[in-house]
């Protein structure tokens, strides 16, 4: 589940409270390319009698194509990952400048230097399309952020601008490097299965198969890879807070206890 540390609309203490409310028992923050919710959510965890996974969601590029990579039961203070992930957000605002630079251009301006700051390094905070569709929506360039994705941002857009970044295999060694389980996030929507067996040379230990937006029929499909290639599998809302995006699936997605143990087990 995502928090305020990067495109998520809760606090990880508001996520958290939530997420005990919601009558989960074992929660992860999984924030993009940053552990600076981690903290927080920790803190709040055991108060709530909620059980707290570290977590991470990193983008890795292939083909020009994000890819995002979970990890879980990573060591936050892996200096490593932390190293990495500074650079990550760090081009992130490369990104933003430019296609707010684009959007400027087009005549869609929005004020990126909000944006920015509220991205300062001390803050640890991630940034990138989503914060820039709702500063779309909020200069009243956009209907909303589905609108804002489909006209200016969405891949091919006019205001895309391409991400810089590593390769799974990469993501997956930091993430492996830094005592985590990697896992293949929502799999249905990213169609990269033709990579997997590349991924499990690098240490890929699962494949997000429970995820809100894959039918049973692509949860049934990623079981079946992941059950060939001898993955464990993972699962979750990948909640975003209360926007409207995702958030019916708060409490409702979640994964069954015996994939946690199996994919637990593969840390031993
Ligand atoms: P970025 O990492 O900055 O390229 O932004 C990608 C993120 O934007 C994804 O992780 C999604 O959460 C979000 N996203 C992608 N497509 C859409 C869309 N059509 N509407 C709303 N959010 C989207
Ligand atoms: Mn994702």
């Amino acid at each position: 589940m995502h928090t305020t540390a990067s495109d998520g609309t809760l606090s990880p203490l508001a996520l958290l409270t939530g997420a005990a409310a919601a009558g989960l028992t074992v929660v992860s923050v999984t924030d993009h390319d940053t552990v600076a919710g981690l903290a927080e959510a920790r803190r709040a965890a055991a108060p709530l009698g909620l059980r707290l996974i570290n977590g991470i969601e990193i983008t890795a590029v292939e083909n020009e194509r994000d890819v995002h990579i979970l990890g879980y039961f990573i060591d936050a203070g892996n200096q490593a990952l932390v190293a990495f992930l500074e650079r990550q957000r760090e081009d992130r605002v490369r990104r933003v400048r430019e296609m707010a630079a684009r959007l400027r251009t087009l005549g869609f301006a929005i004020d990126e230097d909000a944006l920015i700051e509220s991205a300062a390094v001390t803050s640890g905070r991630s940034i990138g399309r989503p914060q820039i569709a709702t500063a779309l929506v909020a200069a009243g360039h956009a209907r909303d952020r589905s609108d804002a994705f489909a006209r200016l941002l969405g891949n091919g857009s006019p205001a895309f601008v391409p991400r810089q970044g590593c390769s799974p295999e990469q993501v997956i060694g930091l993430i492996a490097g830094a005592g985590g389980l990697a896992s293949l996030a929502h799999p249905g929507l990213t169609r990269v299965d033709a990579l997997v067996p590349r991924l499990i040379v690098a240490g890929l230990a699962a494949l997000e198969a429970r995820h809100s937006d894959h039918d049973a029929k692509t949860e049934r499909h990623y079981r079946d890879l992941a059950a060939r290639h001898g993955l464990a599998v993972s699962g979750g809302s990948d909640f975003h807070g209360d926007s409207g995006y995702r958030v019916a699936s708060l409490g409702v997605v979640s994964l069954p206890p015996e994939d946690l143990a199996a994919l637990e087990a593969r840390l031993r």
